[in-house]
């Protein structure tokens, strides 16, 4: 093959290809378990194989995929290892890597309905059906986004748009005071960001102090709120969040929800690992208040542990993002803000995101979810339960998959117990801080990690104690 027929081969040749690569990845996965979960620094003589593709001549494709998949086994830690214990990146549901297949083969635009009615339909069936499982009303949706942090960035959008009508065409200087928004300081940090972004500045950011066990103070919210309106400044937002990133810990949503009632404020939950545990009948009570949130962020690509990345942007109040996102274009066709997510959200082009969460809701139910993260919530618990057996303690009172712990007195630092175990390479374990104490944080991300995984840990962990 030359030239630009390698790009689009005939169906034998793509059949033959495709069957070896499948063929490759599931040898790959299967044998995950035997090698490092951690990733080494590339070396000076794989910078020079890369510096070698200079895109003058062709290459073979084969060859191609063999070399990056090889630099991939040693070049990235593995969250589809059963030992990785680590950030919120989910070894991949089976049915969300076929979504991924199918949404490329038919590689459909979704963001007109007209384009794809079917495709949006389904993603619009999914999304209304997490809104409703979430608590929100009838009447609730929203869309896929790339990840938690576009989602969170849209709720900002949304509560400066309803707050002000104004805001769209004037930008920040519509307000008369200046806006600010509250998150707590053990939130996600993606919010200084996101005011960069939107315009209102990183200072209108309230990083509210906590209680001393990770959640916000709803009295020092209270009072930051009180505080803003005596010096003239406009409060729009609180942004609570649901399983705090470090800690799994659960803002007082209830409490905040009134303050943001009092305020006329938009209520934003930031749920976007903790929100899973909708899927958890007996501990939906974690989350109770979500339901009179405006706005609700939920990672798919987190706890329900779909492909990278698929954020969820859930609302009461649709007609909002639609202001937000209002736009007419002459080439586009005949549109409306309800079905086209191009008119309701930040991206145009788009992918066919949400098949990966309703192939993953579809095959395995709510039960089946419920089970995923019942089965992380009792490995988290197993964990503790032998670390504390050893003389280490629990910081945080989570009720989610994630448990922050402190070895006993004497023992070595935390930070070098991490980097032991990282470059051991059995286990996948951070370090963190947490209400300003260093902690060693294990979270369970993966459905494949077992009891094995964990006493392999704990054995580690109680030889550094
Ligand atoms: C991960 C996370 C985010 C950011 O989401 P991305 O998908 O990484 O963009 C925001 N908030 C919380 C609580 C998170 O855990």
């Amino acid at each position: 093959m030359t030239s630009h027929r390698v790009l689009f081969p005939e169906a034998d040749e793509m059949l033959a290809i495709e069957d070896r690569l499948t063929r490759v990845l599931s040898q790959k996965k299967s044998g995950r378990s035997e090698s490092s979960v951690s990733a080494r620094e590339p070396l000076s003589q794989w910078r020079s194989e890369l510096a070698k593709y200079q895109f003058e001549a062709s290459e073979d494709l084969e060859h191609l995929m063999d070399w990056v998949m090889s630099s991939l086994d040693d070049g990235v830690v593995h969250m589809t290892h059963p030992g990785y214990m680590g950030l919120f990146n989910p070894a991949p549901t089976f049915p969300s890597e076929c979504a991924d297949r199918i949404a490329s083969a038919y590689n459909p635009q979704i963001c007109v309905w007209s384009h794809a009615p079917k495709a949006v339909e389904i993603e619009q069936h999914v999304l209304k059906h997490v809104a409703i499982r979430a608590g929100l009303p009838e009447g609730a949706s929203g869309h896929f986004t790339s990840g938690g942090a576009e989602a969170n960035n849209t709720a900002v959008l949304c509560a400066l748009t309803a707050n002000n009508p104004e805001f769209g065409d004037l930008g920040a200087s519509a307000f008369l005071g200046q806006p600010v928004i509250y998150a707590s300081k053990e939130s996600h940090l993606a919010w200084l960001k996101i005011a960069h972004a939107t315009g209102i500045g990183r200072k209108s950011v309230r990083l509210i102090d906590t209680d001393g066990g990770g959640r916000m103070s709803a009295a020092a919210l209270s009072k930051a709120i009180e505080a803003d309106i005596v010096a003239g400044n406009t409060p729009v937002m609180i942004a609570a969040t649901a399983g705090t990133t470090n800690a799994g810990m659960v803002d007082p949503l209830e409490a905040c929800a009134q303050l943001a009632t009092e305020h006329r404020l938009w209520f934003h939950v930031d749920a976007a690992w903790g929100g899973a545990l909708i899927a958890c009948p007996k501990n939906r009570s974690v989350l109770g208040g979500i339901e009179s949130a405006d706005s609700i962020t939920i990672d798919a690509h987190k706890w329900f542990a779909t492909t990278m990345g698929a954020g969820m942007f859930l609302s009461s109040k649709p007609h909002v993002a639609a202001d937000a996102f209002r736009v007419s274009a002459s080439y586009m066709p005949d549109s409306n803000a309800e079905n086209d997510f191009y008119l309701n959200s930040a991206q145009w082009s788009r992918r066919f995101l949400g098949l990966r969460l309703f192939l993953s809701l579809g095959a395995a139910g709510w039960d089946g979810y419920a089970d995923h993260v019942s089965h992380a919530r009792s490995l988290a618990d197993q964990f503790t339960h032998k670390m504390l057996k050893h003389g280490w303690s629990k910081a945080n009172a989570s009720e989610m998959a994630v448990v922050c712990v402190v070895p006993p007195e004497g023992s070595e630092a935390v930070e070098a117990i991490v980097e032991r175990v990282q470059s051991v390479g059995l286990s996948w374990v951070s370090k963190a801080i947490f209400e300003g104490n260093p902690v060693l944080r294990m979270c369970i991300t993966n459905g494949r990690t077992s009891e094995r995984e964990i006493d392999c840990l704990v054995n580690q962990l109680i030889s550094c104690g």
